[in-house]
């Protein structure tokens, strides 16, 4: 697989650190509004890259944190609290903003059938562990004290600025006028590891540590949970690209910093869903979500399929008009392929070339309208039988993720139990002695792409 890494700005082939296993986190949401659709652009990208992944043959271990404490409003750290500026408009506690905020996350994921990642681990369940991290850096020089709160030393770091690729003028230029100067800082771009000096002194999310009584900084949870449930090393970390810098670009600060090499070797980075007049917020102009795309008619996967249609790696302007059309392309593909006959007769042997076609896609940089074209292309191709083509964009989808077959299962489901039915009427005419009929259903399912594998346990068969 080839993908585009941030970290040395080219397509690379990707090779894991441990062979056929993907060891990949991504960043989580901040859970105190609602997702707004550019967000759920970017966890679509994310989706499609693991099950891509696992369509190579990849086993991937996924790690997804929540974002229940430290995110300011800024993304540096200046600004208010995300999370206490919720719960003061919708007079509810910090955890009860973070558990309605986390549901309706994972609520709008599965309209979208974006899977749930294995592992989710919420930012404020791991304080012990950024403790632990933060005491290191502190006894090794990486992180220093400074009126009472705990700071990383840029300067510390091996090649601060190397992800995002800019010096240190370019990224504050801008900032400096807009953001209040943190004076305990010994370097402008020096981030905080743990408050304990905070302007929200009524702050419900705070613990004990051997600093005071404070919170984590907006960073550290990341490295945190990535360490505790990926190990040391991680082959694919992704985001959306303003989570560039500073966010990943303190991961890999405090992360090396910490475990004392080279921690995550590919930067996978998801293009931003634009609204008319610039990058989608969740303050400004119509706040667009699923729930209101729904309440304007539209199928959620109408959505999935438009953001497919471009590269992860191209910004996409959202309008109405776009979505409509798209959505007219997502029906009238799903109507065709209703239309398809559904006798089992799996006629042919393209499907190693369409399903290594699929692979090609996906191994390049994850070309998801390449893989909607194969669709179009299988359903166009008159050499296929039509349970061949539900079998293709049912193999198809299980990345792709459109349900493009209204029961995803019922085609291979269908096909087994053809495939199961041959093999004991081979069997019985085996019994009966009649290996001509034997032979002859053998070859004739070789013919359709399904060979037989006799085994001492019985007979067994694979798709050729
Ligand atoms: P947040 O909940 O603000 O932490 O953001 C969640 C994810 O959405 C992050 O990975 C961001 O990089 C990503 N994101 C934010 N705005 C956009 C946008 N307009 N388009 C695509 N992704 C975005
Ligand atoms: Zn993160």
């Amino acid at each position: 697989m080839n993908i585009y890494n941030t970290l040395t700005k080219k397509v690379e082939q990707f090779t894991p650190n441990e062979e056929g296993v993907v060891r990949m986190y991504t960043c989580g949401p901040t859970v105190y509004h609602y997702a707004h659709i550019g967000n759920l652009r970017t966890y679509i990208f994310e989706d499609i890259l693991e099950k891509g992944l696992e369509y190579l043959g990849y086993e991937v271990v996924r790690v997804m944190n929540i974002t229940d404490v430290g995110h300011l409003t800024s993304d540096g750290d200046t600004g208010d609290d995300k999370m206490e500026l919720a719960s003061k408009r919708e007079h509810k506690s910090v955890y009860e903003i973070a558990d309605y905020y986390t549901n309706a996350f994972f609520n709008d994921c599965a309209k979208l059938n974006i899977r749930k990642p294995a592992i989710v681990e919420k930012a404020s369940d791991h304080i012990d562990t950024y403790i632990e991290m933060i005491t290191k850096m502190l006894n090794e020089g990486y992180a220093y004290k400074s009126g009472g709160n705990i700071y990383f030393d840029i300067s510390k770091a091996r090649d601060y600025y190397k992800l995002s690729g800019k010096n240190p003028e370019d990224l504050f230029v801008g900032v400096r006028d807009t953001v209040e100067e943190d004076t305990l800082k010994k370097n402008p771009a020096d981030f905080v590891l743990w408050f304990t000096t905070s302007k929200f002194e009524n702050q419900d999310m705070k613990w004990d540590s051997p600093w005071g009584i404070g919170y984590p900084g907006w960073h550290i949870e990341c490295s945190g949970i990535g360490g505790k449930y990926l190990g040391e090393y991680i082959d694919i970390h992704c985001g959306g690209v303003d989570n560039i810098f500073p966010h990943h670009t303190n991961e890999i600060a405090q992360s090396e910093a910490y475990f004392g090499h080279k921690w995550c070797n590919y930067w996978v980075h998801g293009e931003h869903l634009n609204d008319q007049s610039g990058k989608m917020s969740k303050s400004k102009g119509e706040f667009l979500t699923v729930t209101l795309l729904e309440e304007k008619g539209y199928d959620p996967l109408s959505y999935r399929y438009f953001c497919l249609s471009s590269h992860y790696r191209n910004q996409l302007t959202f309008s109405y008009e776009a979505l409509d059309s798209a959505e007219n392309a997502y029906k009238k593909l799903k109507n065709r392929i209703k239309q398809l006959d559904r006798t089992p007769n799996l006629s042919d042997k393209k499907l190693d070339f369409y399903q290594d076609k699929f692979k090609e896609a996906i191994g390049n940089d994850l070309n998801t309208s390449s893989m909607i074209t194969l669709v179009y292309d299988v359903l166009k191709d008159e050499e296929l039988s039509d349970f061949t083509k539900l079998y293709l964009i049912d193999d198809f989808d299980k990345v792709l993720s459109l349900s493009l077959i209204e029961e995803s299962d019922e085609v291979s489901q269908e096909l087994d139990e053809m495939i199961r039915k041959r093999i004991e009427e081979r069997n019985i005419a085996k019994n009966n002695k009649d290996y001509i009929l034997a032979d002859q259903i053998r070859d004739e399912l070789l013919q359709k792409g399904v060979k037989l594998i006799d085994t001492r346990d019985g007979t067994t068969y694979e798709l050729i």
